[in-house]
């Protein structure tokens, strides 16, 4: 399922364009548009749903192959010794800005500063 409104939707269906450097049949992933690190990719399940607050015993495999993407994405991206970090925000005090489940795979510098 997809929703007409949502941006990132529109990315996978290639409505709007972005630059894309991963696809499969559940799984896209592309570069965000303001990265906050050397390396700062986006990956989304195809199928639309807000976030995690919406995870589902149903759609909850779609962590399983986002990690598993996200994972072949930092090998790819020479990231694999230095180090990465995916993070998905969820809700307003988390900083979440585009509503349908994604995770920033961060990584190609130290990250200042200490989330988690
Ligand atoms: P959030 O704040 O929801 O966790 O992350 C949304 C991310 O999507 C932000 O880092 C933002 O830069 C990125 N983003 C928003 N709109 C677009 C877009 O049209 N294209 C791309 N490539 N990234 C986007
Ligand atoms: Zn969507």
């Amino acid at each position: 399922m997809s929703d007409p409104n949502c941006i990132f939707c529109k990315i996978a269906a290639k409505q709007i364009p972005s630059t894309i450097v991963h696809e499969d049949e559940h799984v896209v992933a592309f570069k965000d548009i303001a990265p906050q690190a050397p390396v700062h990719l986006i990956i989304i399940p195809r199928e639309h749903f807000a976030g995690l607050n919406e995870l589902t015993e149903t759609n909850a495999v779609a962590l399983s192959r986002v990690g598993l993407v996200a994972k072949s994405l930092a090998e790819r991206f020479g990231l694999e010794k230095s180090g990465w970090r995916l993070v998905a925000n969820c809700g307003s005090d988390a900083g979440q800005t585009v509503f349908h489940l994604h995770f920033h795979l961060l990584g190609g510098a130290p990250m200042g500063g200490r989330m988690v």
